[in-house]
């Protein structure tokens, strides 16, 4: 098979070795020395403010998700919501689960937040906002200059979630006044599912402290604590963060962050030129979409969006990803993180370009 999915993607041969290694006992120096290098990296990699800090969360993307939204906010927060597709959508659902104070801004499904929408929310109490930097079920990137400068200008918390966007799309914490944002092993970082990382600027991590949250697992407070010494309060997914410490010391050593952006970048380009030569429509404008993804309708009527990945993943071995919802039938995805070579790009378009053939696309 090859996978063109958002996640789990495909590995490289390096991760792929380590996974076949023991697990070693893990209250040692020196894992603890590997995870301080893992927090170093991150850090690095995310372009944070001096004093970050990273917590290591054995869960998925989701479990970060979760832990942000107990962590960061209180009842006496009012926190802004960008609902742009299913990812958007579990933020409300978190925010409703933990009873958090929030608005919803929901937005037309691949389309961008604008400056115009944005601005009706100023000056009007709101101390959070949370969004995704890839809404990964549309293809659609936001706009974090204008979303940091939005926050910082009213005085808001910001935690983004990166999951996909992380090492695709640019993300400097720094520059767009990042107070929290995680990624996911999964995604980009090409690494087993099992663990998610949240990076936090020192306000998130003050949040962290004075909040006392309903949770033993999920107490951000105990992770920094136990993080000072490398450590987690409970045992991780200790494989993956070897996998992770070998993944983010080669990216380090191949051009760090900016070469890893364009890599993804041009295999996005890559692959939606090619597309546009087919009855293939690109669902995301060109300037709000996101390297991680390629969310795609078929022009021509009567083809189904949903059927089109099931015989690409029945006939010719390739999985493509299936968009839920409403648009099942009418959208589908085609990843551009992982370890994607350029063959495999023209063997998927072969494929397309088979199905034409067959009247079926
Ligand atoms: C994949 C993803 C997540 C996490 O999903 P899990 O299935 O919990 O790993 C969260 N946010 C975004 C934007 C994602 O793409």
């Amino acid at each position: 098979m090859i996978n063109f999915t958002v996640g789990p993607v495909q590995m490289d041969e390096e991760t792929r070795k380590l996974g076949m290694e023991q697990i070693p006992y893990f209250r040692t120096p020196e894992f603890s020395a590997v995870m301080k290098q893992n927090e170093e990296l991150l850090c690095k990699f995310f372009d944070t403010p001096s004093n970050s800090r990273v917590i290591f969360m054995t869960g998925s993307g989701t479990a970060s998700m979760e832990g942000g939204i107990m962590n960061f906010f209180t009842s006496q927060d009012k926190v802004l919501v960008v609902n742009g597709g299913s990812f958007g959508h579990r933020f409300v659902e978190l925010c409703e689960i933990h009873e958090i104070p929030f608005t919803e801004i929901k937005l037309e499904f691949g389309k961008p937040l604008t400056k115009d929408i944005l601005s009706k929310y100023g000056n009007n109490g709101y101390t959070g906002m949370v969004l995704q930097l890839c809404e990964t079920s549309s293809g659609v990137m936001f706009d974090m200059n204008l979303v940091g400068d939005f926050c910082k200008r009213n005085n808001i918390f910001l935690f983004v979630d990166a999951v996909s966007g992380f090492l695709a799309d640019k993300i400097s914490m720094k520059e767009m006044h990042i107070n929290a944002a995680i990624t996911g092993s999964q995604k980009a970082l090409a690494l087993p599912p099992s663990m998610s990382f949240t990076v936090l600027d020192e306000a998130a991590q003050k949040r962290c402290y004075e909040n006392k949250v309903k949770s033993m697992y999920f107490n951000y407070a105990d992770y920094l604590k136990n993080g000072e010494r490398g450590q987690t309060p409970f045992t991780p997914a200790v494989g993956t963060l070897l996998q992770l410490n070998e993944k983010l010391r080669r990216i380090d050593s191949n051009g760090g962050i900016t070469a890893m952006n364009k890599t993804t970048k041009d295999r996005a380009d890559y692959f939606r030129n090619k597309i546009s030569q087919l009855p293939l429509k690109m669902f995301t404008e060109k300037d709000s979409s996101s390297n991680c993804v390629t969310a795609i309708s078929p022009t021509r009527p009567g083809v189904n969006a949903h059927k089109i990945f099931e015989i690409i993943k029945d006939e010719y071995g390739i999985w493509i990803c299936p968009n839920a919802g409403d648009l099942a039938e009418k959208v589908f995805r085609v990843g551009h993180i992982g370890s994607i070579t350029k063959e495999e790009i023209d063997k998927l378009i072969e494929v397309f370009e088979d199905l034409v053939r067959r009247g079926l696309l």
